[in-house]
């Protein structure tokens, strides 16, 4: 990777495009796309089903390549990285959280955390993310003695414990009621907040 830029936006992309190549079929996900992002900045992105918010999340998150156009993360081109090289832009700058937990099921919402933390350059402490998410009480609980909301903020508070600078979250309420869902959105809200994370929902 080149120098990082400070005065360069987190994310820039421009005439970003997608194509998924399925034999014979060709399947445009994203076309021309023009999108910064600020530090911190909080980014709620909304489309009908197929218009290709994941596709757009997948390619800020190192997950995939963009079939044409430009891609940089503080001004530094993501586009032509190995895999390699994705693979430790993913694990030192971004937090995903999914509709599903994906929790380990023998690990208590404590260990859940702590497993992240042990892969990270610079961890938080476990348990003060935990306090953040509203668990602080729920440490010792293992997943299945947990409400979804509940999973699904222990599920956040794995992404935040490597202090990411972006969170990137796909339909992290798609599983939940509503007022589950809220609360959720307000703990998203409330690690922006406090800890600066961007935030692409
Ligand atoms: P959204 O998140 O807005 O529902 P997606 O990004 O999942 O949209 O999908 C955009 C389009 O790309 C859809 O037509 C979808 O079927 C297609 N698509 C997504 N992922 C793949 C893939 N891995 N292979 C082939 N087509 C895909």
């Amino acid at each position: 990777m080149t120098a990082p830029d400070a005065k360069a936006p987190l994310f820039s992309a421009r005439g970003l495009s997608k194509v998924y190549v399925m034999g014979e079929v060709e399947v445009p996900a994203l076309r021309e796309v023009d999108l910064d992002v600020a530090e911190s900045e909080h980014i709620v992105l909304l489309g009908p089903s197929g218009s290709g918010k994941s596709t757009l999340l997948h390619m800020l998150g190192g997950m995939d390549h963009p079939s044409t156009g430009t891609l940089a993360f503080r001004g530094r081109d993501l586009t032509h990285l190995d895999d390699r090289a994705l693979t430790l832009f993913r694990r030192d700058h971004v937090g995903f959280v999914f509709q599903f937990y994906n929790l380990v099921p023998s690990l208590t919402a404590l260990e859940n955390v702590e497993m992240a933390a042990e892969i990270a350059a610079e961890p938080i402490d476990p348990a003060e993310v935990l306090e953040l998410v509203g668990l602080a009480d729920r440490a010792d609980h293992f997943p299945a003695q947990l409400s979804g909301g509940e999973q699904q903020r222990v599920a956040i508070a794995r992404a935040v414990v490597k202090a990411p600078d972006v969170l990137l979250c796909d339909e992290p309420t798609g599983a939940l009621d509503a007022s589950t869902g809220i609360l959720v959105l307000e703990v998203l809200q409330h690690v922006n907040e406090t800890l600066g994370t961007a935030l692409i929902l």
